[in-house]
């Protein structure tokens, strides 16, 4: 057995099945395992290159499995503050400056449901300025309708943080800048 790498910067890997469907993130220790053992290659690289006894090898962002598993999904991704923040992109949905908070649409004051369609990723200003107003009564407007995240890529990345160079293999669009 070829023995575990000491330090490896990157700290965790995407793991993608054989067909290239995104299954779930490991660390990248575990993915450099897979590698070495041949159950895997590299299909994404970062910089650094780490050292065991018998081989150099850069660090796997994003490895694919090289035999195809099945795995059963959840049937919904469940709702929580990263989620959000995941699907839009950790910016404010009003004004596009860093979200901080959790925005309910239509305020829970007013019978607005803590559903994926209801909640949106906002910055403090304006969770604050609109606090129990409703859009319209502000006059400002959503980008596009929040929704149900779906797919693959979605239920494993409910409640984690996304590395940029995923965001290709997830289907997922390009985080907006402010
Ligand atoms: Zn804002």
């Amino acid at each position: 057995m070829t023995p575990a790498p000491a330090r490896v910067t990157t700290a965790a890997t995407l793991l993608l099945n054989a067909t290239y469907e995104p299954l779930c993130v490991v660390s990248s220790r575990r993915a450099i395992v897979l590698v070495l053992a041949e159950k895997a290659e590299s299909v994404d690289t970062a910089a650094e290159v780490v050292h065991s006894e018998s081989v150099s090898l850069p660090v796997p962002v994003v490895v694919r499995l090289t035999r195809y598993v099945r795995v059963p999904y959840p049937a919904q991704v469940p709702l929580s503050r990263r989620a959000v923040f995941t699907r839009d992109g950790s910016a404010c949905v009003y004004c596009g400056s860093s979200a901080t908070s959790i925005d309910h649409v239509v305020p829970r004051s007013r019978g607005g449901t803590h559903t994926w369609d209801n909640v949106v990723a906002a910055c403090r200003r304006c969770n604050h300025t609109k606090a129990d107003r409703s859009l319209a009564e502000l006059g400002w407007k959503l980008p596009h309708p929040p929704r149900t995240p779906s797919g693959a890529a979605w239920r494993l990345l409910g409640a984690r943080t996304v590395d940029p160079r995923w965001r290709e293999w997830l289907g997922m669009p390009e985080t907006v800048s402010a």
